[in-house]
């Protein structure tokens, strides 16, 4: 009988400029581990990370107990958690905790849930940290590659990516507020303008086109948000000089990860990566800001680990 299973889940990227809570993509930057281990009874979780404790304020925790709840499983967990992904900077990493957690349980408890069922469970851990349940990275983190996330009812469509794909991702080192996703959440228009809507929904559809032809540029210059980006930008410091300084370097396309504040460059494997990594720290510096950049490739879903 398995007391014990351990599941790797990648970062990811949400939204790709005009597809707020719709798009995600998992990347190979960061990763998190989640070993779950049968207990008598309860959920405790085990960390050295800075993150909460408590099953109710952490993504994995939530996850355990509403799957153990609808599930019926009485069994006890211990949830182990090694964060690769740094939480906090629109990166996934609440997601990937929660999707790590939900495909473990999932093979622990033998379940066999389907895909829609894995994302509806680890979107559900993401109250713990958005407030809200939100799927676009769970998706992402749990199924790799790119998503499209359909809601009532749920149903995530997956797409491979180009393998020529790549992006730089730029990690500020600046303090990001506790709920920095509640809150920049908080900032988004209620209403928005027909020719926006119009501009992103072109946008958007353009970029599943690309990711249907494998045509990377296609993706990258479509990635335009005429709603949501103007609105959050004022909250990374140097934004619009990090997004011009990339497109100077020759990225296809450049926005805010997630909820911010790392900024990601879309572009393919035959450019100058470095290149625009560069552009991109020269652009934080202009503020006094140090970041972390990362040139990464779409990665692979939530995998078992055997060991
Ligand atoms: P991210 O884009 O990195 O997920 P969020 O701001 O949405 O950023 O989530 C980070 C917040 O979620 C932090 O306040 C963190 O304490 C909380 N949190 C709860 N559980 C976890 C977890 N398992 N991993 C990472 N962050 C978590």
């Amino acid at each position: 009988m398995i007391s014990k299973i351990t599941v790797r889940a990648p970062s990811s990227t949400a939204n790709l400029g005009p597809g707020f809570d719709t798009f995600g993509l998992a990347i190979d930057a960061f990763y998190d581990e989640v070993t779950l281990t049968k207990t008598k009874k309860g959920i405790t979780i085990v960390t050295d990370d800075n993150i909460p404790t408590n099953p109710e304020n952490n993504t994995a925790g939530l996850v355990v107990k509403n799957m153990k709840k609808k599930l019926k499983i009485k069994s006890g967990v211990e949830i182990q958690i090694k964060k690769g992904i740094p939480a906090g900077f629109g990166m996934g990493s609440s997601a990937g905790s929660a999707a790590a957690t939900a495909v473990a349980f999932d093979k622990l408890f033998k379940i066999k849930l389907s895909s829609n069922e894995l994302v509806e469970f680890a979107g559900f851990g993401e109250k713990a940290s958005a407030g809200t349940i939100h799927y676009d990275n769970v998706a992402a983190s749990v199924l790799g590659g790119f998503v499209i996330v359909k809601t009532n009812p749920l149903n995530v469509i997956s797409i491979d990516a180009p393998t020529n794909l790549r992006m730089c991702v730029a990690v500020p080192k600046i303090d990001v507020p506790k709920k920095k996703t509640k809150v920049s959440r908080g900032v988004i228009p209620k209403n928005i303008k027909l020719t926006d809507a119009i501009l992103n929904l072109s946008n958007a559809s353009a970029i599943v086109a690309g990711f249907m032809n494998k045509d990377s540029e296609l993706i990258g210059n479509s990635i335009k948000d005429v709603i949501v980006e103007p609105a959050r930008q004022h909250m990374i410091p140097g934004y619009e000089k990090v997004k011009q300084n990339a497109l100077k370097a020759g990225a296809y396309g450049v926005t805010i990860s997630g909820a911010g504040p790392s900024v990601i460059a879309f572009s393919k494997n035959s450019f100058d990566l470095k290149k625009i990594s560069s552009a991109m720290t020269r652009g934080f510096k202009s503020k006094n800001i140090d970041c972390q950049t990362i040139i990464c490739k779409p990665s692979k879903g939530a995998i078992h680990q055997k060991k």
